[in-house]
C-alpha cells in the first residue's frame, strides 16, 4: 500500500466485508492456490454410468437416487492427486531434462521419489536422470476397485470370469458420492461392466439427538464399552430393530438395552422348553395347529425381509411373534397340557413337541441377526453341529389357523384384565363364557385361566 501510494496510484481506500473461507480445525483463513494436478476424467463417462446403473438393484431402492443426484451434479473432472505423505504414491517418473513422464511396468509397488527409477533413459530426449513423483493419490482412487482386487482382476482371468459382478456392495450412505460412486466409475472405465449385482446401503447411526457424530462435535459413541457391556446379540439385535433398512437411526445406551431384554426373554423361553422331551411326533391339538400356523406367517415375513437384505422385518416379525403371541398366549394355554395336569399323554406330547419346533424355527430365523445366542442353545439342545450350517426353515404348516390369532389375544387379555380388577391371581377359577369361535381351543383356555362352568 505504501509503494502504491508513493507513485500516486491509491485512489480510495475504504472497509468492506467480504467472505474468507477458514479451515474447519484450526479455523484458520484458506488461501486458494492454483496447482498443476492430475485429474481423472469422469464428465464424459456420466451418462453411461447412468445407463449402467440400471443393470444393479438397490436395497432400498429410494437411494439408487443419491448416487444419479450425484452424477448430475457433477461439474468438473476427478482430482485424484493430493500432496500427502500417507497415501499410495503415484508411480510416475520425469525426465530431469525435458520433463517427459515415465510410467513403470505394472506388476509391483512403487515409490517414486525414494527409489532408483526402472528406466535407464528419457524416451523423448535420452537423457539418464529422473525426478520422481512426490505427490500421492486421493484415497479413493485404490480403494474404488476392491471389487477388482478380491476377483483377481488381470492376475487370474478364469477366476475374474466367475466372479465379476459381484454379489453385494454393502455400505453406509454418508459414503454414496465418494465409494460407491468412484467404484462404479473406475470398475466401469477398466472393465466396460457395473461392479455389482446388488448395493446395499445403510443409515447413519446418529447420536441420541438426531445429531451426525463428529470428532469436532465431541458426540462420538465408542461402541466397545457398549459391546463389553450388552455382548454383541444384544447390540446387533437392537441394531436390526431399530430403523428399517436405508433409515437414519439414533444411538442411544437405553434403547439398546430395552432391545436387549429380548435376546434375555428368548434365553428364558429356550430354558423352559428345554425342561420337556422332543418326541418325534405327534397328534396335534388345535392350539398347536394355532401357533404353528402364526410360525408359518412368521417365517414367510421374514423370508421376505432377509430377501431384500432389510433385518428390520425378520428382527421385529421373530420379536413380536416369539414375545407377544408364543410366550405371552402359546406358553401359558399349553403350560397346564405340557405338565400333564388334567390331559392325555398324546395331548401332552403334542405340547412337547410344538414348543420345540417353534423354538427350533425361532433360533433359525434369528441366526442371522443374533449368531452367538442362537448358536448356544441350538448345541445345547439340537445338534452338534453350528445353527449356521443349517438350512432356513420354510413355512410348512397350514396359515389357516391364523384367522383365530386375534380372538385368541382378546380373550386372554380380557380374562386378565377382569381378575386384575378384581383384585384375583391369575390361578383363581373364574366363571366366563368362552367365544363360539373359540370353543376347539377351549380345553387348553379352560386350564390356562381356570374356568370354571356356571
Ligand atoms: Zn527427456
Amino acid at each position: 500500500i505504501e509503494d502504491l501510494n508513493k507513485m500516486g496510484l491509491i485512489v480510495k481506500i475504504e472497509d468492506i466485508m467480504h467472505r474468507t473461507p477458514i479451515c474447519e480445525r484450526s479455523k484458520t483463513p484458506i488461501e486458494i492456490i492454483p496447482m498443476q494436478d492430475y485429474y481423472l476424467k469422469q464428465l464424459e463417462f456420466a451418462e453411461d454410468l447412468k445407463k449402467q446403473t440400471t443393470k444393479m438393484k438397490f436395497h432400498p431402492e429410494q437411494h439408487r437416487k443419491l448416487l444419479l443426484d450425484w452424477i448430475n451434479s457433477l461439474k468438473i473432472d476427478w482430482p485424484i492427486s493430493r500432496r500427502r505423505y500417507y497415501a499410495t504414491e503415484i508411480p510416475i517418473w520425469y525426465c530431469a531434462r525435458c520433463g517427459e513422464p515415465h510410467v513403470p511396468p505394472p506388476g509391483r509397488y512403487y515409490r517414486p521419489w525414494a527409489e532408483k527409477p526402472p528406466f535407464e533413459r528419457c524416451k523423448k530426449c535420452g537423457h539418464n536422470e529422473f525426478i520422481g513423483e512426490d505427490k500421492t493419490f486421493d484415497t479413493w482412487m485404490d480403494s474404488s476397485i476392491s471389487p477388482l482386487f478380491i476377483t483377481k482382476y488381470t492376475r487370474d482371468a478364469k477366476f475374474f470370469k466367475k466372479t465379476y459382478p459381484v454379489t453385494l456392495r454393502p455400505q453406509g450412505k454418508d459414503i454414496v458420492r465418494t465409494w460407491l460412486y468412484y467404484t462404479v466409475l473406475r470398475c466401469y472405465q477398466l472393465t466396460g461392466k457395473m461392479p455389482f449385482k446388488r448395493v446395499w446401503i445403510s443409515g447413519t447411526g446418529l447420536d441420541e439427538k438426531g445429531e451426525k457424530m463428529s470428532k469436532s462435535k465431541g458426540n462420538v459413541i465408542d461402541p466397545v464399552p457398549i459391546l463389553e457391556k450388552y455382548g454383541a446379540d444384544r447390540f446387533r439385535f437392537w441394531c436390526a430393530q431399530e430403523s428399517s433398512l436405508g433409515e437414519d437411526f439414533r444411538i442411544s445406551e437405553e434403547r439398546i438395552e430395552a432391545a436387549g431384554r429380548f435376546i434375555t426373554k428368548l434365553v428364558n423361553i429356550a430354558r423352559y422348553v428345554s425342561s420337556f422331551p422332543q418326541p418325534r411326533r405327534a397328534a396335534l391339538t388345535p392350539t398347536d395347529k394355532w401357533i404353528l400356523a402364526e410360525l408359518s406367517s412368521t417365517v414367510r415375513r421374514c423370508l421376505e425381509g432377509y430377501k431384500e437384505f432389510n433385518f428390520f422385518i425378520p428382527a421385529v416379525a421373530v420379536r413380536n411373534f416369539t414375545w407377544r403371541i408364543f410366550a405371552d398366549h402359546y406358553i401359558e394355554m399349553s403350560k397346564q397340557r405340557a405338565y400333564g395336569r388334567g390331559f392325555s399323554e398324546s395331548e401332552q406330547r403334542a405340547a412337547w413337541f410344538t414348543l420345540h419346533q417353534v423354538l427350533k424355527t425361532i433360533l433359525l430365523m434369528l441366526a442371522p441377526i443374533s449368531p452367538f445366542v442362537t448358536d448356544y442353545i441350538w448345541r445345547k439342545l439340537y445338534s452338534k453341529k453350528s445353527i449356521h450350517t443349517e438350512k432356513f426353515p420354510k413355512p410348512k404348516w397350514d396359515r389357516r389357523y391364523t384367522k383365530y390369532t386375534k380372538e385368541i389375544i382378546e380373550f386372554n387379555s380380557t380374562v386378565w384384565k377382569i381378575k386384575k380388577e378384581r383384585g384375583m391371581s391369575l390361578k383363581e377359577p373364574i366363571e366366563i363364557e368362552i367365544p363360539r369361535k373359540l370353543r376347539i381351543f377351549q380345553k387348553d383356555l379352560k386350564a390356562m385361566h381356570n374356568i370354571i362352568s356356571s
